[in-house]
């Protein structure tokens, strides 16, 4: 096992990653910018180095001032977290190259996900179902992406293969719309991914987004923990999300994760790793592949007792996993509410002071965040605070819970969502479960204030 390792990240996760850490006995470094100084898993940290201003440019996603820190921490180990480096191929690569370990998959894998064209055809060659479209990227000829979308029939979306976040992506209904949509998705991919490459896929109408988690070692064993449920979407971004699927067969989810595991194999997957579908009528498409921890694993550590980001870690340092697929067993149900420092209808960032942090508590209540009272929220970052996280021995009961939590957490100074999930908590349509990807955003323009 390591001695230290480096958390190249902020935030919620970088509390998340030191907590595991802590609890295998590995020191703890965390790189900070200017703007989170006061930040609890800076003071928390066994050392802390500020590499840079606010921007995340010159702090978060600055290479060199990571590896630097590295190095003269004698780290010898980077965990990049989500978003910022985290699926980042040439910052797994450099990391390498320095002699360090990078705590995620390989260059190859995350370049090859990294890419959707070519993660798609990666899952069709391992038998990996996937959702009907172009055949690759788009080509330049309008003629010829015109008679791809007849193929694919009316509504289509087209996204760009290097995308991500949500970003990147149009849908069209008519042939009219066609040309313009692929091209403004175009410039646009080339402006935010720095890849123009498109492609185009059947737009699904009523489907819901379930996950399989995947956990990978060094020595060709691979083993997925169940599936999410993360269909409470606004504009593609996950807001809720819940394990195990709410009314999916267990062998219908069965059969998809044993694809999951077998691409894992086929492909050399090391590390944690999430298969993205959208589920629609009883079958599975896949639309990508996340090659790192994602904000929702909590659920998946619920109901299967396994600490994902410490699998993470141990199977980086080379040992093998410590159980089978039989011994992987889900127990009862959980949920996540991300809380987000925004207006809870208006959806605008709300950065500023808490001046009044009371998270909840109580049986089966987890509470992932590294705010507390008088924590300075910046506005340079992304909106989300923390996570609370739910389980219970049925989904009612984890449900009941997350109402209780909600209801006990105070949160003064700035605005949050709390209030939004409170109502979502106790809508019928979400209640029952199963509601799809669209669900959420109907909703929201039906209850406009
Ligand atoms: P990102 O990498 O930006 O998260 P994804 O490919 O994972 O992009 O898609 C994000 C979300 O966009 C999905 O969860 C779903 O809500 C929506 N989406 C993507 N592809 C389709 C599709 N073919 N049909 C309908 N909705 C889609």
């Amino acid at each position: 096992m390591f001695k230290k390792v480096l958390i190249a990240n902020r935030g919620e996760i970088a509390l998340r990653i030191q907590r595991a850490c802590r609890e295998m006995g590995v020191k703890a470094v965390v790189v900070y910018s200017s703007a989170d100084r006061d930040a609890k898993y800076v003071r928390l940290a066994d050392e802390a180095v500020c590499i840079g201003p606010a921007a995340s440019g010159a702090s978060y996603l600055n290479m060199p001032a990571i590896i630097a820190t590295a190095e003269v921490t004698d780290a010898e180990a980077i965990h990049p977290g989500y978003g910022f480096l985290s699926e980042n191929a040439d910052f797994a690569e450099r990391v390498e190259r320095s002699g360090f370990t990078f705590i995620g998959p390989t260059p190859e894998s995350i370049r090859t996900m990294g890419d959707k064209v070519a993660a798609k055809q990666a899952m069709i060659k391992s038998g990996v179902p996937c959702v009907p479209g172009s055949e690759g990227a788009l080509p330049d000829e309008p003629k010829e992406i015109i008679r791809q979308a007849r193929a694919v029939g009316y509504p289509v979306i087209i996204k760009a293969a290097g995308g991500g976040g949500g970003r990147g992506m149009r849908v069209v209904h008519t042939e009219a719309a066609l040309l313009h949509a692929v091209q403004t998705t175009r410039a646009e991919a080339g402006a935010a991914f720095g890849n123009p490459e498109v492609y185009m896929e059947k737009f699904l109408e009523n489907p819901r987004h379930i996950e399989i988690q995947v956990l990978a070692d060094q020595h060709k064993n691979a083993v997925w923990l169940g599936e999410r449920d993360c269909s409470m979407q606004r504009r593609h971004q996950k807001i809720i999300e819940e394990a195990p699927a709410p009314g999916i067969a267990r062998r219908v989810i069965e059969r998809i994760g044993d694809r999951c595991v077998a691409a894992c194999k086929k492909i050399g997957y090391r590390g944690a790793g999430t298969f993205e579908f959208l589920y629609e009528n009883g079958e599975f498409f896949f639309i990508e592949m996340n090659t790192r921890v994602q904000v929702e694993h909590p659920v998946t550590e619920m109901v299967t007792g396994i600490d994902i980001v410490q699998m993470q870690i141990r199977v980086a340092a080379g040992e093998k996993l410590p159980f089978t697929q039989r011994a992987v067993q889900m127990r009862g149900h959980a949920i996540e509410c991300r809380i987000n420092a925004e207006d809870p209808y208006k959806f605008t960032p709300s950065p500023g002071r808490i001046t009044m942090w009371h998270p909840p508590g109580g049986p089966g209540v987890r509470v992932d965040s590294h705010a507390y009272t008088n924590y300075f929220v910046p506005p340079n970052y992304d909106s989300m605070i923390g996570k609370i996280i739910t389980h219970g021995d049925t989904r009612e009961q984890a449900l009941a819970r997350m109402r209780i939590a909600l209801s006990e957490t105070v949160i003064e100074g700035i605005s949050t969502n709390i209030p939004l999930h409170r109502e979502l908590m106790v809508d019928a349509k979400f209640v029952e479960g199963g509601a799809s990807i669209h669900y959420l955003e109907g909703w929201i323009n039906s209850h406009r204030r």
